[in-house]
């Protein structure tokens, strides 16, 4: 026997606070401001910050491209705006509080605003414990993490006060999720990870989503700048099981649909945008 009620249709839940109305292939990002730490690269170059805030502004948002090298910058703000898009530029180090709430206060002043958050920056570092030297541990935590705290301990009440809510993202890394000699980068992205689970917990009263994307290898202008050989290029394609080469693209459609509306019901997780990388053994994953 069918019973009368369950076939009832449920009503259309209401959006929430911050998050817009949701259209089948809406984003819900039309008018909102975001804020991208590390938003530049070099020349025309495709890094995963610069890809969200391309993306974000292609959907409709109002960006803050946030850089320590003012040209990087500058220089995402005119690819945005050669496509019709809003963007403007700003130059922090993201390990500085009062340069943080400077970003935050350029992007409420600039655009009245802020709704969105994408924690991008990170630096990279090679080692054991016994041979990683003791201030590039501290440096890399305090890039890779402090930098998280710094922006969002002031973008929140920001965020509440002028959009009623609104979302994050943190970009984390798979050497979190599988260690390989990285050890201070592995352990600043596995506190990217419980910094993101907590800020959600923390944060989702006040309508904001807290998510981390966890990229595998990407081949980003760091890779390329950083004079990486075509042989180690080949190894982190093959570290896929899909046999392609990950691109900043790919990570800032990550980005992008995490801080959508379209991911009004997720928070607190961690998306692994790897190629599958981290499905297969340690000898198929450099990145
Ligand atoms: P990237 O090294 O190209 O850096 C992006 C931008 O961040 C640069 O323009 C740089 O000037 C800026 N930046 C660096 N330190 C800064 C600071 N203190 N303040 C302000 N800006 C600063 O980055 P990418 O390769 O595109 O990676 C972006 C994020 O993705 C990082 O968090 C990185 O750890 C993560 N990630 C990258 C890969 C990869 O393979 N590329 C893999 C896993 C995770």
């Amino acid at each position: 026997m069918s019973d009368p009620q369950s076939a009832r249709p449920l009503p259309n839940p209401p959006p929430l606070a911050g998050e817009g109305r949701v259209g089948v292939d809406d984003l819900g990002l039309a008018g909102k401001v975001a804020i991208v730490t590390g938003g530049g690269a070099p020349d025309d170059g495709i890094g995963n910050g610069r890809a969200a805030a391309i993306l974000l502004a292609r959907a409709g948002a109002r960006v803050l491209v946030v850089d320590i090298i003012r040209d990087a910058a500058e220089q995402t703000v005119a690819m945005i705006a050669a496509e019709g898009g809003e963007a403007a530029a700003f130059v922090a180090d993201v390990v500085g509080e009062q340069q943080c709430r400077a970003l935050v206060d350029a992007a409420l002043g600039r655009f009245g605003r802020l709704d969105l958050l994408d924690n991008n920056v990170g630096i990279g570092g090679r080692g054991s414990v016994v041979d990683t030297r003791v201030e590039d541990w501290r440096r890399i935590m305090q890039v890779n993490v402090d930098s998280m705290f710094l922006v969002s301990r002031v973008a929140i009440p920001a965020m509440i006060a002028t959009a009623g809510g609104g979302a994050i993202v943190n970009v984390s890394s798979i050497s979190a999720l599988r260690p390989r000699g990285l050890t201070a980068y592995s352990t600043s992205k596995g506190a990217v990870i419980a910094l993101t689970r907590a800020m959600a917990v923390d944060h989702g009263p006040d309508g904001i989503r807290v998510n981390c994307v966890a990229p595998g290898p990407i081949y980003t202008p760091r890779m390329y700048t950083g004079q990486m050989s075509p042989a180690g290029r080949e190894a982190r394609r093959l570290a896929s099981v899909l046999g392609i080469e990950g691109v900043g693209w790919d990570i800032g459609h990550a980005v992008r649909f995490l801080l959508s509306a379209q991911a009004r019901y997720i928070t607190g997780q961690t998306l692994v945008v790897d190629g599958g990388a981290t499905l297969v053994g340690p000898g198929r994953a450099p990145g």
